[in-house]
């Protein structure tokens, strides 16, 4: 299973101070349980969940009767009974249950956004033009019209942004969206009076891979490559925020003193090869590979000091299939231990997985509901 992260300052889901345990929480902890293993596992008995969840019949019983009076659940019919009983009713995630809002800031010069259902499902989607310098209104309208495009509850608003977010969703610096210590998730809150949660694209990302896509529970370093280059990093199931909160900052590795001027100051990062503008000029399959190579040369030892099994690249499919892949397989397997090369897969999630939108909405599911 994931978690989101939760950066330690103005965190209101996670890593509480320790002290007492209120009732409220418990109940919180067991709701999130019984929503889990449905939205995992589907449909099952009220006498499934409490086997599974190791809570008691009555404590089950009472918290779906409570799922289902809000809409989360519905009673789905029956299994066929054995010969040992009565059929059992089936209880499972409701098909009208509350969906998120989510957007995706990652593209260049656009704004994706979305409804998404509890399982990641993409229910409506949208996009429109929004560049670097254009009226916060923009991103405001977009998520009022998937507000109004879904006659389902709605639990809250989430986004996927370039930049270095802390946990509380302001944007510290987003350099390719020109923002420092933007309150993005408190302008959208206030202007459209729902919960908005705001995470960095690459590592929402990586919890969508992770949580609806085929990527490595234990762990996975996923890199995308867009306008710019980011990423995210799970390990033991949790994505990693760091200190800093800009743990997988890869773009921004120099990987060329003497390269050209990137957007954060610097000269001859990573970024400046890799994203997609920069691949889009390159003619020879040489050239891709030259770049894999450079890839290649800064994920080792992230993934060797991590023990990474699950690399992911995130992009334009035509752009990094073929040379740039195996340059990247190639450097791997070349720079680190044996051990470490033959197990690692790189491997590629097409931008038709729209993962910054599904894991945008990842991270509402877990903040509202604590399921990851
Ligand atoms: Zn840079």
């Amino acid at each position: 299973m994931t978690q989101i992260k939760e950066a330690p300052s103005r965190s209101t889901a996670g890593r509480r101070p320790v002290g007492k345990v209120r009732p409220s929480d418990t109940r919180r902890h067991h709701r999130a349980l019984i929503l889990q293993q449905l939205v995992d596992g589907g449909a099952r008995s009220r006498a499934d969940l409490a086997r599974e969840t190791a809570l008691t019949r009555v404590t089950i019983s009472d918290l779906v009767a409570e799922l289902i009076a809000e809409g989360f659940l519905d009673e789905l019919g029956t299994r066929p009974g054995t010969h040992m009983g009565k059929p059992a009713t089936l209880v499972g995630i409701s098909p009208t249950a509350p969906v998120t809002i989510a957007l995706d800031l990652s593209a260049d010069g656009q704004l994706a956004g979305g409804v998404v259902d509890l399982v990641g499902r993409i229910l409506v989607r949208e996009q429109v033009a929004f560049r670097r310098g254009d009226d916060f209104s923009v991103i405001s309208d977009l998520a009022s019209r998937l507000r109004d495009a879904t006659p389902r509850r709605i639990l809250g608003v989430g986004i996927g942004t370039p930049g270095i977010v802390d946990a509380s969703g302001t944007v510290v610096l987003a350099p390719n969206l020109g923002w420092e210590d933007f309150d993005l998730a408190g302008e959208l809150a206030a202007a459209i009076d729902l919960p908005v949660h705001a995470g960095n694209d690459a590592n929402v990302a990586a919890v969508a891979e992770s949580a609806f896509g085929s990527g490595d529970d234990g762990g996975l370093l996923l890199v995308t490559i867009g306008q710019g280059v980011g990423g995210g990093v799970l390990i033991d199931g949790r994505a990693l925020a760091g200190p800093l909160q800009s743990s997988g900052e890869i773009g921004h590795v120099v990987v060329d003193p003497e390269g050209r001027q990137c957007n954060c100051g610097n000269r001859g990062c990573l970024e400046t090869f890799l994203a997609a503008p920069a691949l889009r000029l390159l003619e020879t399959d040489a050239a891709r590979a030259d770049v894999g190579s450079k890839l290649g040369s800064v994920l080792t030892p992230v993934v060797t000091t991590l023990g990474i099994a699950d690399v992911v690249l995130y992009g334009p499919a035509e752009l990094l299939e073929g040379a740039l892949l195996d340059s990247v397989r190639n450097a791997l397997a070349r720079q680190t231990l044996p051990f470490v090369a033959q197990r690692v897969q790189v491997r590629l999630a097409p931008l038709s997985d729209e993962l910054v939108l599904t894991g945008a909405a990842a991270l509402v599911r877990y903040r509202e509901l604590g399921v990851v």
